[in-house]
């Protein structure tokens, strides 16, 4: 495809709204950068649930400088990797409640490492390895006892569907390492996402490292891979620009040489997790105003995004108000930002600061929204069609296309 113009509000009007804009060479900067941020010969697993676009996670794995590797959940996520060329090896297959349908078919695909959530999860993945006839690499998740810091979501300390207790390690190593069709890989650990500060970040990072070793004592096993997790933050929907980590390379190494004193000859391999930072800030969301109200004194512009196509994750209470781009010297004005669905909860903002005197058919354009956006929006909610999503590179659309949703008979089901 070739066309005059990557500009969001351009192609708003070409293509229609909502819609989203990937900027993929954005998406290859911050690639660039969290690889500067991190010590040498670490690998960073791209997490799809941020955002699956097959050109973006495309966009990821090509390139100049160190790739990512793909951290999946769900078969839809392993077909969006390989439509865009990973390889079985590149792929860690993660997640709570994995079927033994999809087990095998990622067997079956070639995906060669598992995170196994519980010793009966790691036992549902080798028994789709012996189907196969075939032995796959598993990391253990581990939900550690102890954390270093408060960071916006939580995943480990408490009780969760999320990984292995830590202080029952010990007494499960013999049963963890005597799984058919598993081979004890290294361990998983992922206590954070979107970390305040660098220095939560570090000290969570640091932490995960120190524990890291001490259930290596426990399970009696030698890591060969070793995933720390993440945290990386970029602001959603709000402007600004993604977190700088110039500390952390030199305090990741430092924790490494007192707890892995061989992680610098690649025992154990390192790994962090990311979504939204490779991809947060490579989105611009557009949505053109369909109608403005004022009910009791109150301004609502009404836009053609909702939660549908946006922050569906808004009900979990996890969802800032936007910020909408507004130009240098305009007037602004106090006024909700809401969607077309027929729900008081479809409010992006509540008396946010927009352009003055908007009116039907005015585009706004949503920063930083390339992480977190449509798939997981309620897509389905109330039957508008999904947004338009356009990937751009070097100042050309290379791709605009929408998710279809479609009622299908269905004979049987899988598992
Ligand atoms: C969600 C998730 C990620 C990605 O989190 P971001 O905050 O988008 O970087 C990484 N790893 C695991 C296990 C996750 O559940």
């Amino acid at each position: 495809m070739t066309d005059q113009s990557t500009d969001p509000t351009k192609l708003a009007r070409r293509f229609g709204t909502p819609l989203y804009v990937y900027d993929l060479d954005r998406a290859r900067a911050a690639r660039r950068d969290l690889f500067a941020w991190l010590p040498e010969g670490f690998e960073v697993f791209y997490a799809f649930k941020a955002n699956p676009h097959v050109d973006l996670v495309r966009a990821l794995r090509t390139g100049e400088g160190p790739t990512c590797r793909a951290e999946i959940s769900s078969t839809g996520e392993l077909a969006a990797a390989l439509e865009a060329g990973y390889r079985g090896h590149d792929i860690l297959y993660t997640g709570p409640g994995k079927t033994p349908g999809e087990l095998s078919e990622a067997v079956g695909q070639g995906v060669g490492t598992f995170s196994a959530e519980s010793l009966s999860d790691l036992q549902h993945i080798g028994e789709a390895a012996l189907a196969h006839r075939t032995v796959v690499d598993c990391l253990l998740r581990i939900n550690s006892a102890t954390a270093s810091a408060t960071t916006s979501i939580r995943m480990t300390g408490a009780p969760t569907q999320f990984g292995i207790d830590s202080e029952t390690v010990a007494g499960l190593a013999p049963q963890l390492r005597s799984v058919p069709g598993t081979r004890l890989a290294g361990l998983h650990l992922f206590s954070q996402s979107n970390a305040r500060d660098e220095d939560a970040l570090i000290g969570e990072l640091t932490h995960t490292i120190a524990v890291a070793a001490a259930i290596q004592e426990d399970l009696g096993v030698e890591l060969r891979l070793l995933d720390i997790g993440g945290g990386f933050s970029v602001p959603y929907a709000q402007q600004g620009g993604r977190d700088a980590y110039p500390k952390l390379r030199d305090e990741l190494a430092a924790a490494l040489d007192v707890h892995f004193p061989r992680w610098r000859e690649g025992t154990p391999r390192l790994a962090v997790e990311s979504g939204r930072y490779l991809a947060g800030d490579s989105g611009t969301l557009v949505t053109r105003v369909t109608n403005v109200k004022v009910s009791r004194g109150k301004k609502f512009v009404i836009a053609d995004a909702g939660i549908n196509t946006f922050g569906g994750m808004s009900g979990l209470g996890r969802l800032m108000p936007v910020t909408v781009h507004v130009p240098t010297d305009a007037e602004t004005e106090k006024a909700s930002l809401v969607g077309p669905l027929c729900t008081p909860g479809d409010v992006l903002g509540r008396q946010i600061e927009l352009p003055a005197n908007l009116r039907p058919g005015d585009l706004l354009a949503i920063p930083n929204t390339g992480a977190y956006g449509p798939t997981s929006s309620l897509l389905m909610f109330l039957g508008r069609p999904a947004p338009v999503e356009v990937a751009v590179s070097g100042g050309r659309v290379v791709s605009a296309t929408r998710i279809e949703h479609a009622r299908t008979p269905v004979e049987r089901g899988p598992r």
